[in-house]
């Protein structure tokens, strides 16, 4: 064996244990997010975390930087080349086929969750193992679809409790505003690309070096560059909107109507582009606009133009027509969004958003020598089937340290079992509030415990 090297083992870097403070605040984002979905008739779908490297590597095309550098792989020892799933939509996809859910009802409306792996500089709000929530229609390619994917990601938004009209104290705003576009279809996109590849080319000394190399591949990921000198080129670039064909505007035109018609407030973005190569027509992002001047996640280089500084990137998606025809499937019309959680939960806490509440434990088992503590091992497995919600401390003996952990944590009756408690099958009840205490019946125990919480 190798000498290992000695020394605290750590985790990952970019990788985080999740403590039950903010486990609270994932549960409730969950909460709402597959209430709205279940609503809207979104069936949950678990996919494996590892899948056929090929998955990815297909349709993020060789230019998007998630392959580039960003990809966890690893080859079998059997010689299968795997990777940790870095997104949600193509392994849906796939399930869709694999699964026979052409021959469902269409759409097919599927929601997921769970962890997902970029090998990304870690920094503030970045992680190298992240969740997300995400939503995705599949089998139709009905604007409606896109509207209603914006719509519920929007509304779980603000279920959780952004977009209130001022914040809880200060009175800060905290507006949500969907940032959308249209980036066009195999029609009309190869057109635009080559006009935006000709005004690119001319300013093609003031290009950052990734945007030299964008180029070539992909000129429509110049557009999402978010270094300072190819943002100023931007703002007089060619734009998509003009040169989309009839079906693509139509469609577009439509999209916005169902967002009208909802009161989703949405800019029109002209230079919105998604980082991966197979979205197309509406792509959008969902920003929180928000009075303090704080760009909360974003490291300085992604500020982009000084509008963005209060900006944070909630949401994001599109449709994605071509995406299955890439993998090597029928061509199927889907559109989907996903959400980081780790993001939700920063915003949660800056905007005082409370996190699901934890049930108060308002009574609290206490025994007092050996055989108490043996009869309170299964007198608590008794109260926890009755319903009644007990905390206890079964591994400390002394009263007063179970008498203080009963008052700490704002227990309202504490039930004391004694020796002889135990052995003639009776308990003690005592009101944490005035210290009064009366003895009953263990079998009385949980309708006497009923009744004196009813009235307190
Ligand atoms: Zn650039
Ligand atoms: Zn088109």
């Amino acid at each position: 064996m190798k000498k290992q090297k000695q020394g605290i083992i750590r985790s990952p870097k970019g990788m985080h244990d999740m403590l039950h403070g903010d486990i609270r605040y994932l549960e409730r984002i969950s909460e709402i997010a597959r209430e709205v979905a279940e609503f809207y008739g979104f069936l949950p779908i678990q996919t494996p975390h590892m899948e056929d490297a090929q998955l990815f590597l297909r349709p993020l095309g060789e230019t998007s930087d998630v392959v580039e550098k960003e990809m966890y792989t690893l080859r079998t020892k059997g010689g299968d080349f795997f990777a940790l799933r870095p997104e949600g939509t193509a392994p849906v996809v796939r399930a869709y086929f694999e699964n026979g859910m052409g021959s469902w009802p269409q759409p097919v409306k599927l929601y997921y969750e769970g962890s997902f792996f970029r090998h990304e500089k870690p920094q503030r709000g970045r992680f190298r193992e992240f969740r997300q929530f995400g939503a995705e229609a599949l089998g139709s390619d009905d604007a409606v679809l896109d509207a209603l994917i914006i719509k519920i990601a929007y509304f779980i938004l603000r279920e959780i409790g952004f977009s209130a009209k001022g914040g809880p104290a200060s009175g800060w705003k905290n507006n949500l505003l969907v940032h959308i576009n249209s980036i066009g279809d195999k029609a009309c996109r190869p057109g635009y690309k080559k006009e935006l590849t000709n005004y690119y080319r001319k300013k093609f000394n003031y290009l950052c070096k990734d945007c030299k190399r964008r180029l070539k591949d992909n000129p429509l990921r110049v557009l999402d560059c978010k270094e300072p000198g190819c943002a100023e080129i931007k703002t007089q670039s060619p734009q998509m909107i003009e040169h989309l064909c009839e079906a693509c505007k139509t469609h577009f035109k439509s999209v916005l109507e169902f967002l009208d018609e909802a009161q989703i407030p949405y800019l029109l973005d002209n230079y919105l582009v998604r980082g991966f190569d197979y979205y197309g027509r509406t792509v959008f992002e969902i920003f929180l606009e928000d009075g303090k001047k704080e760009a909360v996640g974003l490291p300085a280089e992604e500020k982009g133009g000084e509008h963005q500084s209060a900006q944070v990137a909630l949401v994001g998606g599109g449709r994605y027509d071509d995406l299955a025809a890439i993998l090597g499937s029928k061509p199927l019309s889907a559109v989907g969004f996903s959400m980081g959680m780790e993001r939700l939960i920063h915003e949660m806490k800056r905007f005082e958003i409370k996190p699901k509440a934890h049930p108060q434990t308002k009574i609290f088992l206490i025994h007092i020598g050996p055989a108490a503590k043996k009869r309170s091992f299964t007198l608590m497995e008794e109260l926890r089937v009755a319903g009644i919600d007990a905390g206890e401390s079964i591994s400390r003996d002394n009263l007063k340290t179970q008498l203080n952990i009963a008052a700490k944590i704002g227990a309202k009756l504490a039930l004391i079992l004694g020796q002889k408690e135990a052995m003639d099958g009776t308990i003690m009840m005592r009101d944490m509030d005035d210290s009064l205490q009366e003895t009953v019946l263990q079998s009385k125990l949980v309708e006497k415990i009923k009744a004196k919480l009813k009235k307190k």
